[in-house]
């Protein structure tokens, strides 16, 4: 590639080239021919002023004629003829005329014999050189019994050219030289500043922001010389400052407990802070290589697979006895992702206790709580007034505690890892029919309508026709409870791949700051209310794990006042 200087230079030869060549053609083609008109004014000048002479010698001293033809070409360094109207030479300052051949036929002296000066440059054969001739009559009178032709040599026309050349081309030479010198000086000075700004972003682009682009003479290029070195100044501040955000950024993820992981789609790792490092046994491995040979650890290994073939994005990894909760999350506008891991080994624990606690808890109080129950209902059939009161409120809050039992029983079976699903094909229809007969007593006592709709295909699906049943009941039970009039309506039908069982009510509805949490465990909404219709606040949370068991979804839409509606969805296996 050409540099500007080459380019600027080459440019500048081309022009100086063509002006030393152009000029000196153009000017000498014009001095040539001004040169030959001024030598034919001046031929013609002194043929006119010879005429009187040569005229008043043709009549007084005809035999002097050579002799003074010779005289005055030797002073005027002319030649000069003298020729008769026959053609014979009278007199020439060059040759002997009585040699010379009839010049009658020359054409300036053809043109001169008709009155007028005629010109003529050709090969004079009698002196055997080029020549340029001006012949004019000489008028005795009327008539013109002669010509006189002044003539000069070309060669002595060609020898001033000559002259003019020799100067010309010194002058040219001495052009050309001070022209190349200005031309590469000129170059030089528009090329230095430009190679200079070249090789200080160069050098910043390899990381050296100390240096600056040296002031320059031409005014645009010290602005753009000035511009960047401001942009250098700033580029370094900016540096500066991102790279003291980039150390406390590294000191804050390298003190966090919370192990943190950065890693690009293609499975290379980014960053990884010391606390991933830990758990995940990755050691001193440098950043910038691929997950499988920076993680020693199996199941951290299989873990950050599975995020990137996009099967998770949280979940538990159990390492050496300890649990950890993993979740990873894109990192916008770029193609990499984060993973922490957070150690949940002792929360793990709490829970694995709690739930052993509760599930032996409500299995040894089952046992008791329905014996008092057998014993109560034995005596209260023996019982009248103010005392059958009283047992009756005893017995109806045993049926509360027995309920309160089996449910944490229930969920704390859910809840178990180990827990598997008894699955088989469960006919929906089957189920839900099952489900409203048992609630059909209760219904009428409260005056409710409990309305099935379908639709014209209820798929058979796979699932655990128990829990199933539950989460009918549960959800039937609710609507049922919290519906003072009206009906409980349940219907079946499909969305996408998953058959819906929809259960709507016209009841007391729930306020909207109570959806999001109702499907935890012990929510109720309203406390009193809900123990006064022997509510436990399990009934929803059972149904979630169960839903959520077989790969479903539950949600909730309602209106206070006018009613609510449960939507459960679970997997359609007979959907293509
Ligand atoms: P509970 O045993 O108290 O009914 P659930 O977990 O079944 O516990 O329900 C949680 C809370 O959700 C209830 O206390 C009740 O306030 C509200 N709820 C559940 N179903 C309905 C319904 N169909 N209509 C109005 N409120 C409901």
């Amino acid at each position: 590639m050409k540099t500007i200087f080459r380019r600027s230079f080459s440019g500048f030869i081309v022009v100086i080239l063509i002006l030393v060549v152009l000029v000196p053609i153009l000017v000498f083609n014009t001095i040539e021919s001004k040169l030959n008109d001024l030598a034919l004014i001046n031929l013609t000048r002194t043929a006119e002023s010879l005429e009187f002479t040569f005229a008043s010698m043709l009549e007084d001293d005809p035999a002097e004629l050579d002799s003074i033809a010779d005289e005055l070409g030797r002073r005027l360094n002319l030649r000069i003829t003298l020729i008769s109207r026959d053609g014979i030479v009278l007199a020439d300052s060059e040759e002997q005329p009585d040699i010379m051949e009839n010049h009658r036929t020359r054409p300036e002296v053809i043109c001169a014999f008709n009155g007028e000066a005629g010109t003529s440059s050709r090969h004079s054969a009698t002196l055997d050189r080029d020549m340029l001739y001006v012949a004019v009559p000489v008028e005795i009178g009327d008539s013109i019994p002669a010509v006189i032709r002044t003539s000069l040599f070309f060669s002595d026309l060609k020898s001033i050219l000559q002259g003019i050349i020799t100067d010309m081309a010194i002058i040219m030479l001495v052009v050309l030289i001070a022209g190349l010198i200005i031309a590469w000086l000129f170059s030089r000075s528009f090329a230095d500043p430009i190679r200079n700004i070249a090789d200080v972003t160069r050098k910043v682009g390899k990381g050296d922001y100390s240096i600056r682009v040296a002031p320059c003479s031409v005014s645009e290029l010290s602005e753009l010389s000035s511009d960047i070195n401001g942009m250098i100044s700033r580029t370094n501040e900016l540096i500066e400052e991102l790279s003291g955000k980039n150390i406390s950024l590294d000191a804050i993820l390298g003190s966090i407990v919370e192990g943190l992981v950065v890693i690009s789609s293609g499975g290379i790792v980014i960053h990884a802070n010391r606390s991933f490092r830990r758990m995940a046994s990755a050691g001193d491995h440098e950043e910038g290589f691929g997950y499988l040979d920076f993680v020693s650890n199996s199941e951290f290994r299989d873990f950050i697979g599975s995020v990137l073939n996009s099967e998770i994005v949280s979940g538990e990894v159990k390492s050496d006895g300890n649990t950890f909760s993993a979740r990873a999350a894109d990192i916008p506008e770029t193609d990499q992702f984060v993973i922490t891991f957070r150690d949940i080994t002792e929360i793990a624990a709490i829970a694995r206790m709690k739930r052993k606690f509760a599930a032996n808890a409500s299995h040894e109080l089952r046992t008791p709580l329905t014996s008092i129950k057998g014993y109560a209902e034995t005596i209260l059939e023996n019982l009248s007034g103010e005392d059958r009161r009283y047992l009756k409120t005893i017995l109806r809050n045993t049926d509360r505690l027995i309920r309160i039992v089996d449910d944490i029983r229930i969920l704390s079976e859910l809840e178990h890892p180990a827990t598997s699903l008894d699955m088989s094909d469960v006919n929906l229809e089957d189920a839900v029919n099952d489900a409203i007969e048992f609630f059909s007593g209760k219904a009428e006592e409260k005056g409710l309508d409990l309305i099935f709709e379908k639709e014209t295909r209820i798929p058979i699906i796979r699932a655990d026709r128990f829990r199933i049943e539950q989460v009918l009941i549960n959800l039937i039970d609710n609507a049922v409870r919290y519906t003072p009039a009206g009906a409980v309506t349940v219907r079946i039908g499909a969305r996408g791949h998953f058959v819906t069982i929809v259960v709507s009510d016209t009841g007391i509805g729930i306020e909207e700051e109570h959806l999001l949490r109702l499907f935890e465990r012990f929510y109720v909404v309203d406390k009193a209310r809900s123990r006064n219709r022997g509510g436990t606040g399990l009934g929803l949370a059972i149904v979630k794990h169960i839903v959520t068991l077989h790969g479903g979804w539950v949600r909730v839409s309602s209106t206070p006042g006018s009613g609510s509606m449960f939507t459960v969805g679970l997997p359609d296996t007979e959907s293509p």
